[in-house]
């Protein structure tokens, strides 16, 4: 999945490492206040930030890429990982200089660490004034104008419905090309490791009509690219009576229908085959054959899928409560190739070192890596999360340096394996889709082929949004090069 998460846990390839965290940029549109944020952590948190600039840009604010000037600075925090939250903790000390030249400033930390903290925030970071959460950014207006006022205020209600359907997101950073729609939101899934359930609140899915109309409105401003986002996209399930999952399973036979993850995925690929679509993650207990034919039968839907292992031996992924064992998941990568082929891009996440992890256990993670052959991964070593279930029942045993260990070695399979598959391309024939000029050099395209890869072409005059029909002829473990050959 691109760009998801970004600290120094994870090893990444392409620009996925480039940087810790995207900030507005400036805008100018005569409003009498201004607003920064920052953003860390994975895709789902910097489209909440999208959401969060339109609520303020509602309310007065114009965004800016420079703190100094902002009268409003936020942080849209991650919590999956320590590292995570000590980087937003430094960030945080660094703004106090800043409040101490300006004491008028509001400091607010919004999302995962708001929601995990709490008021108790407030108490540990004294600069902070407001602490919202995931779901309580329509209540920033308010909050904000009450921190002006001098009263500090915290908001980490979880809903059981909110989606934010209706908030037509300002698009930061964005290169004009592609573009994020997240389509649910919260997890219901309850993987030992992971703080998400408890920070993101219950699974919801988003109105899938509102979806075609953001990705519809996209195309039409020059998009050309849609990334779907949930944490488990593959489970997502609206009915017009029911957005939550769990009580839309208990009444499944009295609504009057159902969307499920490929009867949306259709509704987005019929709005133009100009227009890719993508998606991310797919959880290995719900991708469906039904998905991957829906994939199958429409050009624009790229064929590339995220689907995290997070450890390849059985009995450490029921320690991680994965609901799928090492058979189930390599059968669900059999069906991706019998229906999709070879040249479907598979990626993963892992996890090194979690809790009683053997050495044994731990080769079969390298071993199960060998048999699916990723193209790439996000690869991390395991961060012990306060609340979350393997914190409360298993000792993190492992010690650093072998979780480090452990993890190089993960790293090292998969750099020899990105090399194995990227020189499968070489001699292909591929559709690209240019996003700009490459970081080098302004001699050189960037695009990105079907199954998610960056090809680096010469600048034949081609611009952001074109197709361009390329011969891959050259690559290294983490790009793709060619040339234009219509
Ligand atoms: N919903 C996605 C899924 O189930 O595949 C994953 C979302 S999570 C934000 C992204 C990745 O972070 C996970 O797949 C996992 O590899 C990693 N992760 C989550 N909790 C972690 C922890 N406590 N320590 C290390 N890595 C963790
Ligand atoms: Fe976390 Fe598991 Fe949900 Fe992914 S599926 S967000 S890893 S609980």
């Amino acid at each position: 999945m691109e760009n998801i998460i970004k600290d120094i846990d994870i090893i990444a390839p392409d620009e996925a490492q480039a940087c810790d965290f995207k900030t507005t940029v400036e805008e100018n549109t005569g409003k009498s206040k201004k607003i920064y944020i920052e953003s860390y952590g994975c895709q789902m948190n910097f489209s909440d930030s999208e959401i969060v600039a339109s609520i303020m840009k509602e309310n007065g604010f114009d965004t800016t890429s420079d703190f100094e000037q902002a009268d409003v600075i936020f942080l849209n925090t991650c919590s999956i990982r320590e590292k995570a939250e000590q980087t937003v903790r430094k960030r945080l000390s660094q703004f106090n200089t800043v409040k101490k030249n300006k004491p008028e400033l509001t400091i607010g930390v919004l999302g995962c660490m708001a929601e995990r903290l709490k008021d108790k925030l407030l108490e540990e970071e004294k600069i902070v004034d407001v602490v919202v959460g995931p779901d309580a950014y329509r209540d920033l207006p308010n909050l904000v104008a009450s921190a002006e006022d001098g009263n500090k205020g915290v908001n980490t209600f979880l809903s059981r419905e909110e989606t934010y359907a209706d908030i037509s997101p300002v698009r930061l950073n964005s290169n004009g090309v592609s573009a994020f729609i997240s389509i649910m939101r919260g997890c219901d899934n309850m993987c030992s490791f992971c703080v998400v359930p408890f920070t993101r609140g219950r699974e919801r899915s988003r109105d899938p009509h509102s979806i075609v109309k953001e990705a519809q409105d996209l195309f039409e401003k020059g998009y050309k690219e849609v990334t779907l986002l949930g944490q488990n996209v593959d489970s997502y399930k609206w009915s017009p009576e029911e957005n939550n999952k769990a009580r839309l399973n208990k009444k499944e036979e009295v609504v009057s229908k159902v969307v499920n993850f490929a009867h949306l995925l259709e509704m987005v690929a019929k709005i133009s085959p100009q227009l890719r679509v993508r998606f991310s993650t797919s959880h290995p207990k719900d991708i469906t054959d039904e998905v991957l034919y829906t994939m199958k039968k429409y050009d624009n839907i790229c064929k590339y899928i995220h689907l995290p292992v997070q450890s390849g031996n059985s009995r450490v992924l029921e320690l991680m409560n994965r609901t799928y064992d090492r058979d189930w998941y390599l059968d669900r990568v059999k069906a991706i190739r019998e229906i999709l082929g070879e040249e479907c891009g598979i990626s993963s996440d892992m996890i090194a070192g979690f809790c009683t992890e053997t050495e044994e256990e731990h080769q079969d993670t390298l071993s199960i890596m060998d048999i699916v052959k990723y193209d790439f991964s996000y690869m991390f070593f395991y961060s012990e999360r306060p609340g979350t279930l393997a914190a409360k029942k298993f000792e993190d045993d492992i010690p650093l340096d072998v979780k480090k260990r452990r993890l190089a070695e993960i790293i090292e399979k998969q750099a020899s394996l990105s090399m194995e598959r990227n020189k499968l391309d070489v001699g292909k024939i591929q559709e690209i889709l240019i996003e700009g000029t490459s970081k080098r050099s302004e001699e050189q395209l960037k695009g990105r082929n079907s199954a998610n890869k960056v090809v680096i072409i010469p600048n034949n005059g081609l611009k952001a949004g074109d197709y361009a029909t390329v011969k891959i002829t050259d690559c290294s473990s983490a790009t793709l090069f060619g040339e234009v050959v219509s």
